[in-house]
C-alpha cells in the first residue's frame, strides 16, 4: 500500500464513522506532508526512522506510513475497515434504492467549511461509483463557514472545470449552498446563481423565528427561479444536545416545492436526518421531487447516503421522483428548465 494512500484511507474511514475531527485532520495533514515530499524521500526517511521529523507527521501517522511501505496493509487500516460501515444495517429495499443513486446534490470542500480540497472530494465521489456530484460550498454571509465571496466562487468555477477534464467521464457539477436571508432573498448575485448547475438553498440563521415569518421566508426562497433544492428544511439536530425543528407551515412549503418544481432534500447526515418522517411522508404523498444528499464535509461522509435512502424507503418515496437517481443530463435539464 502506498503510504499517502494508507493515511488518506485512515482519514476516510474515521470520517465515515464520525471520528474526532482532530484525529481525521492529523491523518489528512500527514498524507499531504508526505505527498509533498515525494515517494523517494518518504522511503529514505522511513528507512532512517526520521519520518516524525517532518512537520505534520507524528508517531502514529509515521507508523501507518512505515507499515504501508513495508508492504502490508497497516494494522490501523485493517482495524478501521473492520468497524461497522454506514450501509451494514440497510434492508434490501434501501440497498436497492441506494444502488439506483447516481449523484449527490449537496457536498462541501475546504473552500468553505469542509475538510478536503474539491479534487479529493470529486475523486472520492467517482470512486464510490457516482456519475455526478454537485459542489455546494457556503455563501458569503456564512462567515463562520468561510462562505465564498463572488470572486472566490468564480475562481472555484475555473477549478471545477479543470477537475472535470481530469476526472471525465465523472461529472463534477457547479453549485452553491446559498443562505436564505431573513427576508427570503438569496445570499449571492443573481447572475452568478444563474451560471451554476445546481442551487441548494438553506436556512442557517434565526431558526427560532415565529412560524409565519419562517414560512414566508421559505416560500420566497422556493419561488426564486434559481433555487433547485431546499436544504435541511427544519434545521433540527438529533444528536447530542440537539436542536428543535424550526416552525413553519410544512403544507405550504411542500405545495410551493410542487408549484415551483423545487426538490425537498432528504439530508442524510446522522445528526440531521432532516426532514422528519411526518414531513417526508407528506412530501411523498404530494408527489414532489426529492434529493437524497449527504451534505458531506469530508470524503468519508459521502457514504452516508444510505441513511437518507433508508428514510426515503421507509416513507414510501418513488425512486423516479428522487433527482439523485437521475442521470446528469436529466438533472441539468431539470435545473436549467
Ligand atoms: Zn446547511
Ligand atoms: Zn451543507
Amino acid at each position: 500500500m502506498d503510504p499517502v494512500e494508507a493515511l488518506r484511507r485512515v482519514a476516510y474511514l474515521l470520517e465515515r464513522e464520525r471520528g474526532e475531527t482532530y484525529r481525521v485532520k492529523a491523518y489528512r495533514t500527514a498524507a499531504k506532508a508526505l505527498e509533498e515530499l515525494g515517494p523517494d524521500v518518504v522511503a529514505a526517511r522511513a528507512a532512517a526512522g526520521t519520518l516524525t521529523d517532518v512537520a505534520g507527521v507524528g508517531p502514529k501517522t509515521a507508523a501507518v506510513a512505515a507499515e504501508a511501505l513495508a508492504g502490508g496493509t497497516p494494522a490501523y487500516v485493517v482495524e478501521l475497515e473492520g468497524h461497522a460501515a454506514p450501509d451494514d444495517d440497510l434492508d434490501d429495499d434501501a440497498r436497492a434504492l441506494l444502488a439506483l443513486i447516481r449523484g449527490d446534490c449537496h457536498t462541501h470542500s475546504d473552500w468553505s467549511d469542509g475538510g478536503s480540497p474539491p479534487l479529493e472530494m470529486a475523486r472520492a465521489c467517482a470512486e464510490l461509483g457516482h456519475e455526478w456530484t454537485v459542489l455546494t460550498d457556503h455563501s458569503p454571509r456564512l462567515t463562520v463557514a468561510r462562505g465564498l465571496t463572488r470572486e472566490r466562487l468564480e475562481a472555484q468555477l475555473d477549478l471545477v472545470d479543470r477537475i472535470n477534464s481530469e476526472l471525465a467521464p465523472f461529472r463534477y457539477l457547479t453549485g452553491i449552498e446559498v443562505d436564505i436571508l431573513e427576508d427570503g432573498r438569496l445570499d449571492q448575485d443573481d447572475d452568478l446563481l444563474a451560471r451554476l448547475d445546481v442551487v441548494v438553498a438553506s436556512v442557517h440563521s434565526k431558526l427560532r423565528a415565529p412560524s409565519e415569518a419562517m414560512t414566508r421566508r421559505m416560500l420566497t426562497a422556493i419561488a426564486n427561479p434559481h433555487v433547485d433544492v431546499l436544504g435541511h428544511c427544519t434545521g433540527r439536530l438529533v444528536v447530542g444536545r440537539g436542536r428543535p425543528e424550526s416552525e413553519f407551515e410544512s403544507d405550504l412549503v411542500i405545495e410551493a416545492c410542487r408549484q415551483f418544481d423545487v426538490a425537498l432534500e432528504i439530508n442524510s447526515r446522522p445528526e440531521r436526518l432532516d426532514p422528519p418522517r411526518r414531513i417526508l411522508r407528506d412530501a411523498v404523498d404530494a408527489g414532489i421531487l426529492l434529493a437524497i444528499d449527504t451534505d458531506a464535509h469530508a470524503p468519508g461522509q459521502l457514504e452516508w447516503q444510505g441513511y437518507g435512502a433508508a428514510r426515503a424507503v421507509e416513507c414510501g418515496a418513488d425512486p423516479a421522483r428522487i433527482v439523485t437517481t437521475w442521470t446528469a443530463d436529466d438533472l441539468l435539464a431539470w435545473t436549467q428548465g
